[in-house]
């Protein structure tokens, strides 16, 4: 059996995101979002929020689990038995870093095989940060994420102000 991580922020998880899950669900056997507990961004949502966010949205997808982790993705990867990590390419802003990511993983652990997928065409342009900076300004948010997602992102803006 291949089990895959996709590691990842997920402050919190769009439709982007859900796409590649989805998509990586049909190849691997499982697939296992990993919500990485403290990145160096600033946040929306707690760890939990995030798992939870994520949980709901992926839940109809019967081989997919979610799962919060600290520490080194590799060693979560290790903890969980997975073969893979799934990563997602946007065509203009992702591949220097996952390069670079992909180059460290093989040096930590080179039994751990990188596959990245690529965004699809009506996701190209969307990220976690660019989602919760349209929906700051008050624009409509509810194309990119799930409805509890858009709920919750919403809930945020308003006691933000
Ligand atoms: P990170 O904080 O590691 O950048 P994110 O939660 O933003 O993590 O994203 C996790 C993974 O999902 C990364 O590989 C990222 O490139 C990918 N990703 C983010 N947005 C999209 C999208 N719209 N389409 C496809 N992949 C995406």
């Amino acid at each position: 059996m291949t089990t895959a991580i996709y590691p990842g922020s997920f402050d919190p998880i769009t439709n982007g995101h859900l796409d590649v899950v989805i998509r990586a669900a049909h190849v691997f056997e499982k697939v296992i979002i990993g919500i990485y507990d403290t990145p160096e961004k600033k946040l929306m949502f707690s760890p939990q929020e995030r798992v939870d966010l994520a949980y709901a949205a992926a839940k109809n997808t019967a081989n997919v689990e979610v799962q919060l982790y600290s520490g080194l993705t590799v060693a979560f990867a290790k903890k969980v038995g997975a073969q893979v990590m799934v990563r997602g390419l946007r065509a203009s802003a992702d591949f220097e870093f996952e390069f670079d990511m992909a180059m460290m993983t093989n040096k930590l652990a080179p039994e751990l095989e990188m596959v990245c997928f690529m965004a699809s065409p009506q996701y190209q342009f969307l990220s976690s940060s660019l989602l919760k900076e349209v929906a700051r300004l008050g624009g409509a948010i509810d194309d990119w994420v799930t409805t509890n997602v858009a709920y919750a992102v919403k809930e945020k803006v308003k006691n933000l102000k």
